[in-house]
């Protein structure tokens, strides 16, 4: 694999270099509904620019760029801190795209387009989490309208945003997978009401009840049962954009940094693990670009994703657990920069799905095995 950026994009990258200057201090990548307010700035303002549609087909209002442009520009914004790629231009959007009706299209992705309109994901329930097809939240039909009831869990941002992205039951109780559609709901609706689950970090993911919530059947987008399809679809045009290497390059700098503050860079242990780490950053970052060759080949790359989110995830906390182990109590201490990386990363391995399902994907998809046998 050799993957060159050409002139033009190295351009765009110090263009989106520059434009992050002043949002460098914002750290909204972690917290970000403790940062909310200046994380929509900052997403309005890349709406201006036209970087939250920067794949989008033309047609669509967008810039018709290639993955390595959205690439660039989230590895940087990672890099950056400043925010987490928004669900709203990415999988809702791409659905949209490719599955909404002319209506529905003209409806939402203007707003989303130009960083007004944010959803949160109403996927994972109670019960259902690594097993989604299992999932009970039910929308029955109504005539023009779906009635949904139930419960989703651990919705993040959901305290902020203005929409759900809601995966619920349109089949029969045992139709797992084949009995599924998507809506959207706006947080608004009478019977919806969101409640916070305590994070960590000080944040808040969310349960979200639904009470006999009232939905236009305009808003399912796609065929009724026919969303497991779509989603898969929606994963698979934005897995090169999903946790980019700059992340954690930006956690090993941060982390030398405080161990040299600290007077600890010159002991020969923490100097042998910074160099054990740096290479382990190397290798997320050449997973990510495996996960961008495949996409810019249009070859499939779920392998490639899942191996790419376990070597992050899984290297963002060696990182954190290094620097609490050398530091010490001062790195304990809360609201030391080590013990909020720590914080985040021990939830890595589990959001977007578990670090036991990828490796499944990867036995599955990479290596040919199957645990039916
Ligand atoms: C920070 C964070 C943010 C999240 N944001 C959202 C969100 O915005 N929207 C949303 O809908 N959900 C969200 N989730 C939920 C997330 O998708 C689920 O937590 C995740 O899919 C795991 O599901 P679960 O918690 O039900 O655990 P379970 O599925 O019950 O898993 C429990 C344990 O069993 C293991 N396990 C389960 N099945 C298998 C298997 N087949 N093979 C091997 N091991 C298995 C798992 O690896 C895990 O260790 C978020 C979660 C976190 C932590």
């Amino acid at each position: 694999m050799r993957i060159h950026f050409s002139s033009e994009q190295e351009a765009f990258r110090a263009e989106v270099r520059v434009f992050l200057e002043p949002y460098r201090g914002l750290d909204g990548f972690f917290g970000q509904g403790l940062k909310w307010p200046e994380v929509r700035e900052l997403f309005r303002a890349m709406g201006e620019r036209g970087w939250l549609a920067l794949a989008w087909p033309e047609s669509a209002g967008g810039l018709g760029r290639g993955p390595a442009w959205e690439y660039i520009l989230w590895d940087e914004v990672a890099y950056a801190r400043a925010a987490r790629n928004p669900l709203s231009a990415g999988i809702v959007a791409r659905t949209l795209i490719r599955h909404g009706d002319d209506a529905q299209r003209a409806e939402w992705l203007p707003r989303i387009r130009s960083g007004e309109l944010h959803f949160s994901l109403a996927y994972s329930e109670p019960e259902a989490g690594s097993d989604l097809a299992g999932l009970r939240v039910r929308a029955d039909r109504d005539g023009e309208h779906y009635t949904v009831q139930g419960q989703k869990c651990w919705q993040s941002y959901a305290q902020d945003m203005d929409c759900f992205w809601l995966l619920a039951r349109t089949g029969s109780p045992d139709s797992r997978g084949r009995g599924l559609s998507l809506f959207i709901c706006e947080k608004e609706r009478e019977g919806v009401t969101v409640s916070g689950l305590p994070t960590l970090d000080g944040d808040q993911l969310n349960a979200v009840h639904f009470d006999a919530v009232r939905i236009p059947a305009s808003q399912r987008i796609g065929p009724e049962n026919g969303a497991w399809t779509i989603m898969g679809e929606a994963l698979a045009d934005e897995r090169h954009i999903q946790f980019p290497p700059g992340r954690v390059r930006r956690d090993l700098e941060e982390m030398a940094d405080w161990l040299r503050e600290a007077g600890l860079s010159n002991d020969s242990a923490v100097r042998r693990a910074l160099a054990q780490l740096a290479v382990e950053v190397a290798e997320v970052e050449m997973h990510g670009l495996l996960v961008l060759d495949a996409m810019q080949k249009g070859r499939p790359a779920a392998a490639a994703a899942a191996a790419n989110k376990i070597a992050h995830t899984v290297a963002c906390q060696n990182i954190a657990r290094a620097v609490a182990e050398f530091g010490g109590p001062a790195a304990l201490m809360a609201g030391s920069r080590p013990d909020l990386l720590w914080r985040h990363a021990l939830w890595e391995t589990i959001g977007g799905g578990t670090t036991e399902i990828m490796k499944g994907i990867v036995a599955r998809e990479a290596l040919g095995l199957d645990a039916r046998g």
